[in-house]
């Protein structure tokens, strides 16, 4: 068998020979005349010509043989519900979806925004979506009214799908009367909306006209057969919005023939779960992780997901482990944070369970710290592989890929570049390699390889400029990650280079918070940065100037002005990026050119030195942070 090192200088050298025979574990319509286009960098095309269809290779492809195989394993904790649909009921109810879909007049290229719970009908939607060949962009169920206002007006849906509401933690959350403020916020709302009534809000309110009922036109379409639309590999497939560095979160989009190639290649080379074989992902679909291993990969593999709704410690701090025993999870997903959660809790559920199907525990989003890397793996007697990636490249950038070579792993490191990465370790000044055990810019050289985005949703000039001319001397991809490499070749990742911050494995932009506080009139100014946080990561800390400083002269002035912070930020952005504290101050403290000295605020908020402030304007600014949080 090839080796990892073998295996990933061949993805480099011969690009087509390496992606041609992954290529050849998807169906196409047509096949693809060429591999790679690369005739205008960085715009990287792949499979040139194919024709193909995500739903068709997600769902319809299996049909033959695994009809009667569970697809979908949906468990609810909150609503108690437990619900499983073979590949044949899968496409079923897409197969219906996608019919109420064009009896809305949705067709190819349009779009359609998911904004739903943890429920089958979200996966049924994404799937329909494509099956039809139109666009979906699925938006976080935790985003407030206005962000979803905006992540509208930029993608324009035709349609727009939600459900009454979801339920964390025993208590409903509503989504329809978000989706109601943020169509009002809109200035180019949907002309149609699809709501899955699951019963869980008696005041939900709809407007005649425009509100529809997923059940009543489900059954106006029952037994629907919709052909699949065929489209050019390069054709999007999804708009997936993220934050980056200013306050207008990024659609990254995604093409068709690249990604369905990468992901599935993905579940043999990394992921090691065979078709038939079951994926447990705890991530939701609103994030990239929740597309790609709660949705496609697992789909297009032909294997069975399960997708759960709910806490990791309700009823009790056992469940995923249960879900694991009880369905036989070849390979687990989760995030760092939610293990941290578990760790809190009492170590006897850890072993309550016959875990001996899982092959590995997958964790990323965030850094993933030895001990508790380490704590994991001891407990459940499984092996913890900490990989890296973004919602820009779709699948694992640095990674083990046990299915290829069982390389040893260490703790603290998501290993090496998967296979088809190029990936190099910049120094920020100079463009130049850093070297061994050196700290530099993650880069990935380009051609990104299939399934990575492949721009940002109508702005070609945006993808170019944000990601591919920040290093100087020369166009490679950046991730805007800090990291470095060992003499054995293991790369630690350290952290964003920009004011991008990482939440319990969400990104979050520290402008976009800002501008969420700035919202709220009695505010003048505000700096957000983000401070380490032994639960979650990262939380974000506020340092906000008022504009009536009689307003926070006591302790109930200051608390009522928090409190109103903190719903001005619940309201405008979403409960996600509800700052951990808010402090205030008269001044923040800027260099004579008028730039926040963020890092110096964060250094500070985590009791490190501030570093080199000669260019301060005012020095008594950062005295007043360091008072500030002496006050908390
Ligand atoms: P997102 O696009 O929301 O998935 O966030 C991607 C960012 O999360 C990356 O740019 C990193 O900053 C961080 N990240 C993801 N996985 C890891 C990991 N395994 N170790 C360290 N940081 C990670």
């Amino acid at each position: 068998m090839a080796t990892y090192a073998e295996t990933h200088r061949l993805s480099l050298a011969d690009r087509d020979a390496f992606w041609r025979e992954r290529a050849a574990l998807i169906d196409w319509q047509t096949p693809f005349s060429r591999v790679l286009d690369y005739d205008r960098p960085p715009f990287a095309r792949w499979f040139v010509g194919g024709r193909l269809n995500l739903c068709h290779n997600a769902v319809d492809r299996h049909l033959a043989a695994r009809g009667e195989q569970a697809a979908l394993i949906f468990i609810s904790t909150e609503t108690g519900q437990r619900k499983s649909y073979t590949y044949g009921e899968l496409a079923s109810e897409v197969n219906r979806l996608a019919a109420m879909l064009h009896s809305q007049g949705v067709g190819k290229g349009d779009r359609v925004l998911i904004y739903m719970p943890m429920i089958p009908e979200a996966v049924f939607a994404m799937l329909a979506t494509v099956r039809i060949g139109a666009v979906h962009s699925v938006v976080f169920g935790g985003f407030a009214a206005a962000s979803l206002a905006t992540r509208i007006d930029d993608a324009t849906p035709k349609v727009m799908v939600t459900a009454d509401a979801g339920m964390r933690g025993g208590k409903s959350v509503p989504y329809k009367h978000l989706v109601d403020e943020a169509l009002r916020l809109a200035k180019h709302p949907p002309a149609k909306v699809i709501i899955v009534d699951r019963g869980l809000d008696r005041q939900m309110k709809r407007t005649p006209g425009r509100d529809m009922d997923y059940a009543s036109l489900a059954a106006e379409h029952a037994g629907a057969c919709v052909p699949c639309e065929w489209l050019e590999s390069s054709e999007p497939s999804y708009i997936l919005y993220t934050s980056g560095t200013t306050g207008k979160p990024k659609g990254v989009q995604r093409d068709t023939g690249g990604y369905a190639v990468a992901l599935n290649a993905s579940m043999r080379d990394i992921f090691c779960v065979k078709p038939g074989e079951t994926m447990f992902t705890t991530s939701d679909i609103g994030w990239v992780v929740g597309h790609s291993y709660i949705v496609y990969a697992p789909l297009l593999n032909g294997s069975t997901t399960i997708m759960y709704e709910g806490l990791p410690i309700r009823p009790d701090p056992g469940i995923w482990w249960q879900i694991v025993a009880e369905h036989r999870v070849r390979t687990m997903f989760s995030s760092p944070t939610a293990i941290r959660v578990l760790k809190k809790q009492d170590p006897a559920y850890m072993k309550k369970y016959d875990l001996s199907s899982m092959n590995y525990l997958f964790l990323a989003g965030e850094p993933l710290d030895e001990p508790t890397a380490r704590w994991a793996s001891e407990s459940l007697g499984v092996p913890i592989v900490d990989h890296y990636w973004q919602t820009e490249s779709g699948w694992p950038i640095l990674t083990a890929s046990p299915g290829i070579e069982d390389t040893p792993r260490k703790f603290g490191s998501p290993s090496f570049p998967a296979c088809g990465y190029e990936v190099k370790l910049l120094d920020e000044a100079t463009g130049k390699e850093v070297g061994v055990d050196q700290k530099g810019v993650l880069a990935i050289v380009p051609p990104l390889p299939p399934g990575c985005m492949s721009t940002v949703w109508g702005d070609d000039e945006r993808f170019v400029k944000t990601y591919f001319e920040t290093v100087p001397g020369r166009m490679v991809y950046s991730t805007f990650d800090w990291a470095t490499c060992d003499a054995d070749g293991y790369y630690f990742v350290l952290g964003r280079t920009d004011d991008v911050i990482n939440v319990a494995g969400h990104r979050l932009g520290t402008r976009e918070i800002e501008e969420a506080v700035q919202a709220h009139p009695g505010i003048a100014e505000v700096a957000v940065v983000g401070v380490a946080d032994a639960l979650k990561g990262q939380l974000p800390v506020a340092f906000a100037v008022v504009k009536d400083p009689a307003r926070v002269a006591d302790a109930s002035g200051v608390a009522a002005m928090r409190k109103e912070i903190m719903d001005t930020v619940d309201r405008e952005l979403g409960a996600i990026g509800r700052p951990g504290a808010v402090h205030f101050v008269s001044l923040l403290p800027k260099t004579r050119s008028g730039k926040l000295l963020r890092r110096s605020i964060q250094a500070l908020a985590e009791g490190r030195d501030p570093g080199d402030l000669t260019t301060i304007e005012d020095p008594g600014a950062l005295e007043q942070i360091r008072q500030a949080l002496l006050l908390r």
